[in-house]
């Protein structure tokens, strides 16, 4: 899959996205388009845009200084951008690849969004088990993926608490003050 170079206001590189996340943030005016590939374009509904190689945030943003983001559901679904991982609609729901009955934990690698359908579908079996394909690959979000996530989130909607700046290292479930429009 095609991916994306993200670079903060002030030219370092960030982090790398999707190609659709990238267009998400140039179509929210939250970033702007650095280099583009020669010829192509993004065509969709609303959209005619050259396909971006190298985006670049329109405001400064600061990583936050810590080793790894907690793990959370909602922090899942903000990962995967609320889209099934088996089949590519909304997600509401947050799948264990290895089901926790079979030892499958709470980690960022083992888990993906999912419809409740295909949810409810896989049971307490694994994909192969169950015959379903991941259409895309879970990863564990560094502290500049999750910012950059967190900008392509519509205006209002919360960030998940493992995206708070303000606290250092530690145990996710101290309690994570986020400002976030109510
Ligand atoms: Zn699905």
């Amino acid at each position: 899959m095609r991916r994306t170079l993200v670079l903060n206001a002030g030219f370092e590189p960030l982090s790398t996205v999707s190609l659709r996340r990238a267009v998400v943030l140039v179509m929210r005016g939250k970033a702007v388009v650095e280099q583009s590939h020669p010829g192509l374009r993004v065509r969709a509904a609303q959209v005619d845009l050259p396909v971006p190689q190298v985006i670049r945030l329109r405001r400064f943003v600061r990583v936050p200084f810590r080793q790894r983001a907690p793990w959370s559901r909602r922090g899942v679904l903000v990962r995967d951008g609320y889209r099934c991982a088996y089949c590519g609609r909304r997600a509401t729901t947050v799948d264990h690849i290895v089901p926790r009955s079979h030892g499958g934990g709470d980690t960022w690698l083992n888990t993906v969004a999912a419809c409740a359908q295909d949810n409810h579908r896989k049971a307490d079996r694994t994909p192969a088990q169950a015959g379903m394909r991941l259409l895309v690959q879970p990863f564990e979000p560094t502290p500049a993926d999750a910012l950059v996530l967190a900008l392509e989130l519509r205006d209002g909607e919360a960030l998940p608490e493992w995206l708070s700046p303000a606290v250092p290292a530690g145990p996710a479930t101290s309690g994570v003050s986020v400002p976030s429009a109510a």
